[in-house]
Formats: structure tokens, C-alpha cells, sequence
């Protein structure tokens, strides 16, 4: 098999490659370095089975390749509001163009979509059927909205031309090679109660998300890209945690003395999510094993031998 990885050089995207190196397929990985490192996958440089190309899925590429993981898009809040018409972009031409690449040379695609297509959820849990509530025009949409046109242009291929797409909607993961400032609240609270800096909490802290360890998630992508399953399909630990309790949690496992504080809620912040995961059950026959608490451990090692 030759993959073609975009986004490889970032978070789950390096992860991905690892595992599909370790398999001795050969691996494409694109990237522009938005917010990815030449230093996650620097000890893949020189294998015979592995590839690095700088490009931005915006511009048109053409590859000889049977698989096209296409994860590449900015995924912290932070990170996709910082240029929301560059993120739009990512997500719709991106898409685009690595369909027309797929169609052309019969390659299968999965897309990393994401549970931010279900928006500020009326139901819990959030379901596959479930058509979500996304504000449109607010600050997140740049990467809601850009992620359900992504879903869409890829079940409009499957219906015209046939492209074998498979659609994982991912909810909050987290691990080892999270970037320590990009925002999000796993790597904030560990950096934070590292450095016994204040824990920054928005809102009240009653917000919830359930949060999936990295090897699990790398798990389900594989299984979904093997499966018959097209999707669209949740891919996600259930196990539900208010954003209060992580920071409890956080600061207990590293005995800190960070203090608690609380800043203003952004705007259009999903106030509950948690994935339901019946159907990756049956489907894939995939199921998360990694808890929070051993997943953390992981996690802050990581962080600790960085810092
Ligand atoms: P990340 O920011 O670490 O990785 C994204 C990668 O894409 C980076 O290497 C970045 O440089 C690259 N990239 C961005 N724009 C690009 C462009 N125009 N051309 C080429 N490369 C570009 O984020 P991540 O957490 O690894 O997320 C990977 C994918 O998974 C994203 O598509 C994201 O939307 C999706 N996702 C992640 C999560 C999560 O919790 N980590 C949740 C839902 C969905
Ligand atoms: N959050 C927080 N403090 C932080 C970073 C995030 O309270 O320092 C909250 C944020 O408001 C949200 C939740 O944690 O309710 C998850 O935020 P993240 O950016 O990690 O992911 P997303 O909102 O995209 O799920």
C-alpha cells in the first residue's frame, strides 16, 4: 500500500505514520507546517519506505498513491481562528482537491472530520444521525462549517463518481506531541500545573468533553480505513468529564500548586459532548481501552521531558 498522509507532520497525523511505517507500507506525508514539526516525523527521513513533500492542500497535487488519509487542517481553536478564511479554505478546497486526487487514481480517502459538525449539541449523546447545531457565522464556523462541507463534497463523490470515502468523525483527543501552546484544554492544564501557573479555567467549568487517548484513536482511524464502512462515524471515548473536574484532576496527578481561575467562556463553546459509539462498536468492531487517567500519565510524561 502507498499512503498519502496530509497534516502527517502534526499531531494524529505523525502518530498515523508511526503506526503505518511500523507496518512497512510506504507513506507519503504532506504538509505545510502550519502547525505540525518536521521534528514528529524526522526519524522516519531517509527510510526507503518513506516520503516528505511541503505542500498546502489548497493548491492541486498529483501522486501515485492507493490510500489518502487527508487530515490536514489546523484543529485548535486557536490555531483555525487565527486565519479563519485560510482555515475555510483548507477545509473546502483541501477536500476538493484530494477527492479529484482520489478519483483519478482510484485511491480510497478518509476524512478527519470531527465532532465540531454537531456544533453547541441539543442531544446527548451525540449520535451519527444527528444533524447538529452550528452557528454559521460565528468564530468556530470557519472549521464547523468548513468540516460539513468537507463531509458533504465527499459523500457528493461517492454518489457521482464512486470514490470509496471514509468519513471518521473524531471527538477531543489527546497525547504525547500536543503542541504545548495551541490552546487546547488537555496541554493548557498540564503546562499550567507544571509550571504552577494558574489553571485557566473558561466559564464556569461545567462544560463537559469526553477525551480519547491518542492510540486509540489512531486504532479506530485504521480500523475504519479497512472496514466496508463509509461513515460518517464517531470515533471517540465516551467517558464524559466535566472541563472543573479534568483541571482537578490535572492538578492532584502533578501535586500541584497551580490555582484555579476563571475566564470569560468563548463565544459558541459547545456546552456538552460526548460521542456515542455504538456503531464503531459493530461496525469496526473498535471500542477505546485507554482510560483518562492512564492516558494523562502518558501524557505528562511527555510534557515533563519536554519542558
Ligand atoms: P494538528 O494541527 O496537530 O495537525 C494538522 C496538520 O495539518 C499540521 O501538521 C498542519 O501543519 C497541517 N496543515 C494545516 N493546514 C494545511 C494545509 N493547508 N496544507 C497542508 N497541511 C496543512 O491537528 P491534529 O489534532 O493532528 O488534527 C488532525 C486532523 O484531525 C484535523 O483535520 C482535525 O480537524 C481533525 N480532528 C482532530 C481532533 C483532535 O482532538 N485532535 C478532533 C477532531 C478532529
Ligand atoms: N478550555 C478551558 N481552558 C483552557 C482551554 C480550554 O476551560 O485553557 C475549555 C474550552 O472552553 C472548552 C474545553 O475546554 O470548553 C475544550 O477546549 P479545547 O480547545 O481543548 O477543545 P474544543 O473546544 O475544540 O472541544
Amino acid at each position: 500500500m502507498r499512503n498519502l498522509v496530509t497534516g502527517g507532520a502534526g499531531f494524529l497525523g505523525s502518530h498515523l505514520i508511526d503506526r503505518l511505517m511500523k507496518t512497512d507500507q510506504e507513506v507519503i506525508c504532506l504538509d505545510n507546517y502550519f502547525t505540525g514539526k518536521k521534528s514528529n516525523i524526522r526519524k522516519w527521513i531517509g527510510n526507503k519506505n518513506f516520503e516528505l513533500i511541503r505542500h498546502d492542500v489548497t493548491y492541486p497535487i498529483q501522486l501515485e498513491i492507493d490510500r489518502i488519509w487527508h487530515l490536514a487542517c489546523p484543529a485548535s481553536p486557536v490555531h483555525y481562528q487565527s486565519n479563519p478564511i485560510k482555515t475555510a479554505k483548507t477545509s473546502f478546497l483541501g477536500t476538493y482537491n484530494m477527492l479529484g486526487l482520489a478519483r483519478r487514481v482510484g485511491a480510497r480517502i478518509l476524512l478527519a472530520s470531527t465532532s465540531e459538525v454537531y456544533g453547541d449539541p441539543e442531544i446527548h449523546p451525540q449520535h451519527e444521525e444527528y444533524k447538529g447545531s452550528v452557528n454559521p457565522i460565528g468564530i468556530r464556523s470557519c472549521y464547523d462549517e468548513g468540516k460539513r462541507i468537507a463531509e458533504s463534497l465527499c459523500f457528493d463523490y461517492q454518489r457521482m463518481h464512486n470514490t470509496e470515502i471514509r468519513v471518521a468523525r473524531i471527538f477531543n483527543t489527546y497525547g504525547p506531541r500536543m503542541v504545548p501552546d495551541d490552546g487546547r484544554v488537555v496541554s493548557n492544564f498540564i503546562v499550567q500545573a507544571l509550571s504552577n501557573s494558574p489553571i485557566t479555567i473558561y466559564g464556569d467549568g461545567s462544560q463537559t468533553r469526553s477525551f480519547c487517548y491518542v492510540d486509540d484513536l489512531i486504532d479506530g482511524l485504521i480500523s475504519l480505513m479497512n472496514s466496508k464502512e463509509c461513515g460518517p462515524i464517531n470515533i471517540g471515548n465516551p467517558n464524559e468529564f466535566t472541563i472543573k473536574e479534568l483541571a482537578d484532576i490535572v492538578v492532584n496527578k502533578l501535586n500541584s500548586k497551580s490555582k484555579l481561575t476563571h475566564l470569560p467562556l468563548p463565544q459558541d463553546d459547545p456546552l456538552q459532548r460526548k460521542p456515542f459509539i455504538e456503531k464503531a462498536k459493530t461496525k469496526l468492531n473498535w471500542d477505546p481501552k485507554i482510560n483518562l487517567e492512564i492516558g494523562l500519565e502518558k501524557t505528562i510524561d511527555y510534557f515533563k521531558e519536554m519542558i
